[in-house]
Formats: C-alpha cells, structure tokens, sequence
C-alpha cells in the first residue's frame, strides 16, 4: 500500500525552504499532498487560488519523477479531519529552529488528541534555508529588500507585481 504523506501550511508564498521540505519527504512517502490551509482567521497576503497556483509553478523546478508524487490541495476543514479524508495518517511539517519547537509541539500534541493514529513527522532543511520564512520574506519585500535568494522565480515575479 502506498504511504500519503499531508504537509499543510499557509505557503504564503512558498520559499525555498517549502520546496526543500516537499523534496526530502518524497524519500519518506509515496504520495505527498501539499495541504494550503484556507483558513479565513489568518491575514493571507496572498489569496488561496493564487497560492496554491504559485506552488503549482514552482514545484514544476522539482526532479520530474518527483512531480508525478505530489498533489496540491486546499483545506478548510480540521487538519486531522482533512487527513483522514485523504486516507492519510502521516503529517509532515518542517523544522528550522528551537523558535519552531513550541508551536509544533503543541499542534501535534493537539492533533493527536483528536486522534491518536495520526503521526506527525518532522524534517529539517537544508542550513542555507534555515532563517527562509514566508513572514519575513513579505516584510523584505514590501520594504524593497531583495528575497530574490529566498523563493522561487513564480512568486518574485507575482510579488513584483503587487
Ligand atoms: P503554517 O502557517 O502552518 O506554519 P507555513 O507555510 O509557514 O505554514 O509552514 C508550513 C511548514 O513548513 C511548517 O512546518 C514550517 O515550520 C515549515 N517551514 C517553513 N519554512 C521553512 C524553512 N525555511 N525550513 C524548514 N521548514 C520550513
């Protein structure tokens, strides 16, 4: 049986340090759904169509044996609930540093509260993607830095015009 791995996130937008995760976990799972949550309590800059479109774009850099692995969603719903749906039990979020523990932390202890036969598995990107976050890459760009270094061509371009 194939195993289906959920990473859910905002991806608002996607970085580098996204498309690092996406990769590594196709050496953990068969099938990877990227899960853009869609939930309407937090500020997106970016709208969910554009969202999942750009991540659409730029996994397309991504090794083509790779590609036909991955899905891209959105979710509204509860994540474990999401993941049931999808015949899922495995969750896969990123790690960059000890700032990223507690909230993990307390999500998958939540998550697995709700149900106890969802696992949530945990990666780390490579060193040059650590301080990537797509926070600080909209408070670079609306000030004008350059994140040029930070995500893929697809959203710099979006970005630029907006
Ligand atoms: P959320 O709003 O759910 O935290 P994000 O899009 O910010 O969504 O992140 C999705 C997942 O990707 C999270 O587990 C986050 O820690 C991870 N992630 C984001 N950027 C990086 C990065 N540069 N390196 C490793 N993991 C990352």
């Amino acid at each position: 049986m194939s195993k289906i791995g959920i990473y859910p996130g905002s991806f608002d937008p996607i970085t580098y340090g996204h498309l690092d995760i996406i990769q590594r976990s196709l050496s953990v799972v068969d099938e990877l759904v990227i899960a853009v949550s869609n939930n309407k309590s937090k500020n997106h800059l970016i709208s969910i169509d554009d969202r999942l479109n750009l991540i659409n774009q730029s996994i397309l850099s991504l090794p083509e044996k790779d590609l036909s692995k991955i899905k891209v969603e959105k979710f509204d719903n509860l994540l474990v609930h999401y993941v049931k749906s999808k015949n899922a039990s495995l969750i896969i979020r990123g790690l960059r540093a000890v700032s990223d523990f507690e909230y993990e932390f307390l999500m998958t202890g939540m998550n697995r509260s709700i149900d106890k036969d969802i696992e949530t598995i945990f990666l780390m990107s490579s060193e040059k993607y650590h301080f990537i976050s797509s926070r600080f890459i909209k408070e670079i760009h609306k000030l004008g830095g350059d994140i040029s270094k930070s995500v893929p061509k697809p959203v710099l371009d979006f970005l630029a015009k907006i």
